[in-house]
């Protein structure tokens, strides 16, 4: 790290006490840009690095609802407005107890990288609150959700800032917030959040966008890398929510074969397959554990450590549940078991010493600002359907989406090649993120 950079961190640290998560992710981005910094004098004469890692605006409301039992609970909520420089703020707000103001800051610092690769007009933020949504019924859901945006709705619209879902986020929690937001603000805004039910504004393939789009663009680095592709792999994916499912599919569809899915409390490894169909119903029918999955198939086995996942032998491995899963000493199991690609469905699922032992290994890593970008590109496409008061087919919207995720694989390889990193797309993507939004920045002026 050069001195520069090592003031700014320590900048950070001094700034944003007790935030590892947050601490982490700006490093990450940081040591990457070594060689822009050494290229181009002009981001560090106009402050862009002080100023990036500075959110425009936090804002942390308290969220009081009222249980099944009629006592008053009270959570936090979190919204953190991270750059507009490219357009309105963009990210998902996310539901679970550990969530705190560095675990936002986190995700909404990635996100603006994200949402640059995507090419589309959209800044970063991300949201969210400790609530934790297991075991609540629908009806305090519900009071919770509009409890929630009983306060967001005065810090978002169309044209300022556009939440979605994540962990614990999902086409039920959209609605019952968007629900909310139309009553406030006595306007039916479309394009205020995206992941919105299909009759009344949303998109065809937002909800299998993430997991699509992972797979997509690893089966891209496959084939631009080693030739090969997705088909016959044996592949372990972690996770049984949205992006885990939906990755799953894809891989599926591309003759590829799941053998591992995990919740919080434990994976199932099924060498025969995984049977998608029956983790539908276990997780977004049921909302139950993926235990369950042995009732049905009892010769599949049950491990009650999800992070043990990644003992299993694959050729392919997707992280598709949480920060900070998958740590060195699991990417080396990884690696010594012969795994050739692991791209990132979750955000910042492998710790900074498992992405080192995958790059000086020379496995394929797709880092997650790039590979899971297909979710809030879907976004950004719902933006414009709504916008243009249309709404375009599967086939269409799935194309475009294909489209960005091979464009992304491709600007992340060429420009961490053009910055002496070949093959390394860590750099690649950091660096071509912040660049979009580093030039956006200089040529708006020190606001
Ligand atoms: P879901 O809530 O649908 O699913 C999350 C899954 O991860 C569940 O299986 C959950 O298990 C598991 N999980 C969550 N926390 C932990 C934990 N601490 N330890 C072990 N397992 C855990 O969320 P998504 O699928 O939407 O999100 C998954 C990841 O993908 C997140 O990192 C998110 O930020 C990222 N992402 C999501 C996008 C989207 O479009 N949804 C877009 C881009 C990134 P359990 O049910 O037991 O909690």
């Amino acid at each position: 790290m050069s001195g520069y950079v090592e003031e700014i961190m320590q900048t950070v640290k001094a700034r944003n006490e007790d935030q590892p998560e947050f601490h982490q992710a700006v490093k990450e981005v940081l040591d990457s840009l070594e060689p822009v910094l050494k290229k181009h004098d002009k981001y560090r004469e106009a402050g862009i690095l002080e100023r990036i890692v500075e959110p425009e605006r936090q804002i942390v409301f308290r969220v009081p609802w009222v249980d099944d039992q009629g006592k008053t609970r009270v959570n936090r909520g979190f919204r953190v407005q991270f750059n507009s420089a490219l357009g309105p703020y963009k990210g998902g707000l996310r539901f679970h107890p550990s969530v705190y103001l560095g675990i936002i800051k986190f995700l909404g610092f990635e996100q603006i990288f994200k949402n640059a690769l995507t090419s589309r007009p959209i800044g970063g933020g991300k949201g969210g609150s400790d609530f934790d949504p297991k075991g609540k019924s629908d009806g305090e859901i519900m009071r919770f959700c509009q409890s929630f945006m009983s306060e967001l709705y005065r810090h978002i619209s169309e044209t300022t800032d556009v939440p979605a879902g994540d962990i614990g986020v999902g086409g039920r929690e959209i609605g019952y917030l968007f629900g909310q937001y139309r009553k406030l603000a006595n306007a039916y805004e479309s394009g205020v959040l995206t992941g919105k039910g299909l009759d009344w504004g949303g998109s065809l393939v937002r909800t299998e966008a993430t997991g699509y789009g992972l797979v997509y663009l690893v089966q891209e680095m496959l084939k631009d890398r080693e030739n090969t592709s997705i088909e016959g792999k044996d592949v372990v994916i972690s996770g049984s929510g949205n992006v885990a499912i939906y990755a799953t599919e894809k891989v599926q569809e591309l003759g590829g074969n799941v053998v591992a899915l995990s919740d919080s409390s434990g994976y199932i490894y099924d060498p025969e397959g995984i049977k998608l169909d029956l983790v539908k119903e276990i997780k977004e029918v049921r909302r139950g554990r993926i235990k369950e999955y042995l009732d049905e198939v009892p010769s599949a086995e049950y491990t009650p450590d999800s992070f043990d996942i990644w003992s299993i032998k694959c050729d392919i491995a997707l992280p598709c549940a949480t920060q900070n899963e998958l740590d060195g000493d699991s990417a080396k199991g990884l690696i010594k078991n012969g795994v050739i690609a692991v791209g990132e469905g979750a955000n910042m699922p492998s710790t900074p010493e498992a992405m080192d032992a995958f790059l000086e290994n020379d496995i394929l890593f797709a880092p997650a600002k790039a590979a899971n970008a297909g979710g809030v590109a879907t976004s950004a496409l719902e933006m414009t359907q709504n916008a243009m008061w249309d709404a375009w087919d599967f086939e269409t919207v799935d194309q475009k989406l294909k489209e960005i995720m091979i464009d992304i694989y491709h600007n992340a390889n060429d420009t961490a090649k053009e910055y002496g990193k070949e093959g390394n797309l860590v750099a690649g993507a950091n660096i071509a993120g912040f660049i979009k939004v580093a030039d956006a920045m200089l040529a708006q002026g020190v606001i």
